[in-house]
């Protein structure tokens, strides 16, 4: 079977928890776009992907996987917690499994002038071969994100929170890598904000 040889656009947008992600992303879509949901997606591969169960079992042993075949996910963070190389190694298997299978995702949607990539880690368009046209950066204060994720996930704590946030990118580092920043404030609108840009990208030869 041969491949329809152009996709469109991939748009990605990223940023920290709680920034507004999937909420710009609704918007997008609620515009006809397509969204791919990268670390949902991901998940989905490491549990079903039969290369990638087998790479991955080959890489840790086959702990990896319980006898009905599920990703044992915590024993697998366990692993690779305090162990900077093995995690490398791991993303090493997962990251190209997952361009691979945005790329065919995107070819579905040929019609369509741009589709939108969502992941809360990204890197810059183009950067360690990730496929993207371009990214925008969804920013928002610290202390809105860690209220509305609260309000979200009454379970998680403050503290766990702030936890999450620390392993992230910090904003200056995200803003560095964007070609479109998101405010997602209190003072400035969203909508407008992704109307700007759904419009350049139907208008511009990027
Ligand atoms: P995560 O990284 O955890 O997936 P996210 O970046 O995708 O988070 P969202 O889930 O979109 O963030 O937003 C976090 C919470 O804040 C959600 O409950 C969402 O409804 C709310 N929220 C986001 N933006 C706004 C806004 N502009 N006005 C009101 N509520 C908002």
């Amino acid at each position: 079977m041969s491949l329809p040889s152009k996709r469109p656009l991939l748009i990605g947008v990223t940023g920290g928890i709680g920034s507004g992600k999937s909420t710009v992303c609704r918007i997008f879509e609620a515009l006809g776009i397509p969204v791919y949901y990268a670390d949902e997606r991901a998940k989905w591969l490491v549990d079903h992907d039969a290369i990638l169960k087998s790479d991955i079992t080959r890489l840790l042993g086959p702990e990896a996987y319980d006898i009905a075949g599920r990703y044992a996910r915590s024993w697998v963070a366990a692993q690779v917690f305090g162990n900077p190389e093995l995690l490398l190694q791991l993303n090493a298997l997962i990251h190209p499994r997952v361009y691979a299978d945005t790329d065919l995702w995107a070819r579905d949607y040929t019609g369509k002038p741009y589709v939108i990539k969502e992941a809360a880690l990204l890197r810059a368009a183009g950067e360690g071969g990730n496929r993207l046209d371009k990214l925008i950066v969804v920013q928002s204060p610290l202390e809105l994100r860690i209220h509305r994720v609260h309000k979200r996930d009454p379970q998680r704590t403050e503290q766990e929170i702030k936890n999450i946030i620390s392993r992230q990118l910090s904003d200056e580092e995200r803003i560095e890598m964007a070609d479109y920043v998101i405010y997602n404030n209190e003072t400035q609108l969203l909508i407008p904000q992704v109307l700007r840009l759904h419009e350049t990208f139907l208008r511009t030869d990027l």
